[in-house]
């Protein structure tokens, strides 16, 4: 991606930069200390030298000595200097590299944070056209036809309604997505009986329930948990929604809770149609659907559910796991700290 690229350039050279700007200064100070030194030792030697007693023919060779000396202490310095260079240039190689590893490493969760988005846009896009084209050609086809009649033009209603309820059901699940992709409110943490989660959430699917007739089991005492209340129904209700959508009618749904330790565990249980287990590793992917064909209303879903189910649990810090058997059913299971100490919360 050109972004990140960018982005990398730019951290490298500040990087770079620092790093350069700290040999820099660590050089200087090398530098001002051991030409110090030298100069201090040159000082020393030419003092001496200034004082040894020589008979006079000698002389000459004391300032010979003398300019030896300045001359030791020039070539001493060049060669400082020359060191320093090539200890800044390796600096700058092994810096430029390591620069550039730990850009491409600070980058890297926005890289992939980025693609994620950018194949979420591509899925949800190509969701949200499938309807739509299905709309345009019904509605082409009808206007072509010459003769239409008020049967025809009712059944095209009807059907441009379905793929509307479709949409619908598709921007209330990114709507949805978007509200939970934040941190929790911590205002708005309460402790709550699971056991309330559970009527709320059955209170949504009470008429699919009748009219599926499909036999409820709810077994919760008095647990409770630390959490956001309308996160935590819309993740029963999420279970409970696919636990009922992929059953037969006449079946059983078990919904319970109990306590173990500081965790509560709560387990959402179907004899539906169950998961293969190659798509288990999927299903809390967003947009992933298993096999459509084995679930009774085929229209009905986006693969939305369980990513915002995880997203909730992880809200929470808690796990979300799944036992099933396909044609056997499926056991979805929760496990959600009891008392977790949320960051400003009230409690
Ligand atoms: P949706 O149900 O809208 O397709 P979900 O994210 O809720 O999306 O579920 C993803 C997939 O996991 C579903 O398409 C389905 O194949 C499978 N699945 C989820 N819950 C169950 C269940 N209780 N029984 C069988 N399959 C399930």
């Amino acid at each position: 991606m050109k972004i990140v690229q960018s982005a990398t350039f730019k951290l490298t050279l500040w990087y770079l930069g620092i790093i350069m700007v700290l040999s820099g200064l660590f050089s200087f100070a090398l530098y001002s200390v051991s030409y110090t030194q030298l100069s201090a030792n040159a000082v020393r030697q030419r003092n001496a030298i200034q004082r040894l007693p020589l008979p006079l023919n000698l002389e000459p060779n004391r300032q010979a000595f003398t300019t030896a000396l300045d001359n030791q202490l020039a070539e001493d310095q060049r060669y400082l200097i020359l060191q320093l260079l090539v200890l800044n240039l390796a600096t700058l190689l092994v810096g430029g590299a390591a620069s550039y590893l730990l850009s491409v490493r600070t980058l890297k969760p926005i890289e992939d944070a980025m693609e994620a988005q950018g194949r979420f846009t591509a899925d949800a896009s190509h969701e949200l056209r499938t309807p739509l084209t299905a709309m345009r050609s019904e509605i082409e086809v009808a206007l072509r036809e010459k003769q239409l009649t008020s049967g025809e033009a009712r059944l095209l209603l009807k059907s441009n309604l379905e793929e509307i309820a479709k949409l619908e059901n598709l921007s209330g699940g990114l709507l949805r997505l978007a509200r939970f992709e934040n941190s929790l409110d911590a205002s708005e943490v309460a402790r709550i009986p699971v056991r309330e989660l559970f009527e709320e959430a059955i209170d949504r699917h009470q008429a699919r329930l009748s009219n599926r007739h499909i036999e409820l089991e709810v077994a919760a005492e008095n647990e409770a948990v630390t959490g956001d209340r309308a996160s935590l129904v819309e993740l029963v209700s999420i279970l409970l929604d696919n636990a009922i959508k992929y059953s037969p009618d006449k079946s059983k749904v078990k919904l319970s809770a109990r306590k173990s330790g500081q965790i509560v565990r709560i387990s959402v249980a179907d004899q539906g149609v169950g998961i293969n287990a190659s798509d288990i590793p999927f299903i809390f992917h967003r947009f992933y659907r298993a096999d459509r064909s084995r679930s009774k209303e085929v229209v009905d879903g986006y693969g939305l559910g369980l990513s915002i189910a995880k997203r909730i649990v992880d809200l929470h810090h808690g796990d979300i796991s799944v036992d099933s058997t396909p044609g056997n059913g499926s056991t979805f299971r929760i496990k959600i700290p009891a008392n977790y100490q949320f960051k400003n919360s009230a409690l």
